[in-house]
């Protein structure tokens, strides 16, 4: 089945209480059991699991072609219930150009619980290949990566790390499985900040792992969830849900959108570089156009001059809005040094876009008057 039809039917049985169409949402924070506990209709206490969250697993994991999906609180709680499966003393792999809580997360918070992290620029395989040592039982992958938009090979990658029997993880946050599907490329677990494009109108958190394989790991990953509390609540799962039908139309038009600002900001004189994987020019353009099926929605740029312009840019902008945050129908512009703080490896003159659903001339004419 094409993925634009698994995205409208997966987890939408009819109700069969009632015959609702809509999934209904059940608030019920515990469900009836046996004298002795036996579970009677599938759910017990909600931090364990809820019926909107299952039926939001169930096409999660039909999307990514996955075996398992398990849905948290947010992305940063997905990320971090893989960290807690590692036992002390493991090596993880990170990638330089990261999601910037995420590098918060390996410095401040994985020496304390014993996990070692290496920083490595994985468009080096030698250089990966080489940081994998015995206790290495993670590679992790941001691709297109925040908010550099390097392009790291899933295939290459995965190869060189099972050769050594190590997992790779994607954070496919950025691609969304419509134009990425990082299981069918090698690697083996897939994490989603859902609170992105899978909500797509910038009004729920969420967070998700897809899992290639249905393995020990769903049952260790379930309990982390349970006991740390990051479950899913059922309206937030219901709103994700939701969100993903219309995944596949939006993408296509996040794509184009971006891809047409893109090719104008080249061509801009105050415009020193543009980061897009769609552009020819794009150093990882070849990768990218074997494993993405569009270049998505995410761009950045570095406008010509420093911080004061960049800075200037952001604050004449009419439609963009100056916002934190992705995947909503609206576009926004940020500059991410500033908004990353004491944990950015931002140039100063970079501007982050999140490419909205909006008319592309009307967004392009917008960039273009606040360049001038
Ligand atoms: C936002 C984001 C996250 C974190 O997700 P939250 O839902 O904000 O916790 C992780 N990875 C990427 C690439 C993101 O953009």
């Amino acid at each position: 089945m094409k993925i634009e039809t698994i995205a409208v039917h997966a987890g939408a049985e009819v109700d069969s209480s009632t015959g609702a169409v809509a999934p209904p949402i059940h608030l019920s924070t515990t469900y009836e059991h046996g004298p002795a506990s036996e579970e009677i209709h599938g759910y017990s206490y909600i931090r364990e699991k809820n019926p909107t969250q299952s039926r939001l697993e169930e096409a999660l994991a039909q999307l990514d072609g996955g075996e398992a999906a398990a849905v948290f609180s947010s992305g940063m709680a997905a990320g971090v219930a893989i960290l807690q499966t590692l036992p002390p003393g493991s090596n993880v792999i990170f990638p330089d150009d990261i999601y910037v809580t995420f590098r918060r997360l390996y410095r401040d918070f994985l020496p304390n619980w014993g996990i070692h992290s290496t920083v490595v620029d994985q468009q080096n395989l030698a250089g990966l290949k080489a940081a994998i040592r015995p206790n290495t039982r993670l590679v992790w992958v941001d691709t297109p990566s925040n908010p550099l938009m390097k392009i790291s090979d899933i295939k290459a990658i995965s190869e060189i790390a099972h050769a050594s029997n190590v997992p790779v993880l994607v954070d496919n946050t950025f691609a969304t499985p419509i134009i990425q599907r990082p299981i069918g490329l090698g690697a083996d677990i897939v994490l989603y900040s859902t609170t992105k494009y899978f909500g797509g109108h910038s009004d729920v958190q969420g967070g998700a792992l897809v899992l290639g394989k249905r393995s020990d790991l769903v049952k260790k990953l379930l309990s982390v969830r349970q006991v740390l509390g990051s479950v899913s609540s059922p309206f937030n799962s219901w709103l994700v849900l939701r969100g993903l039908r219309t995944l596949p139309c939006r993408m296509e038009r996040h794509s184009s959108n971006a891809n047409a600002i893109a090719t104008a900001l080249k061509k801009a004189s105050n415009v020193e570089a543009v980061f897009y994987p769609g552009l020819l020019t794009h150093e990882g353009h070849d990768i990218a156009k074997r494993q993405m099926k569009y270049f998505g929605g995410m761009l950045s740029f570095q406008v010509r001059g420093g911080y004061d312009q960049a800075v200037r840019v952001a604050s004449r902008v009419k439609l963009f809005l100056n916002a934190t945050s992705l995947g909503g129908t609206e576009s926004l512009i940020e500059h991410r040094a500033s908004n990353e703080g004491e944990y950015s490896t931002a140039q100063p003159n970079l501007l982050r876009l999140s490419v909205g659903l909006e008319h592309p001339d009307d967004i392009i004419e917008d960039l273009l008057q606040a360049l001038r």
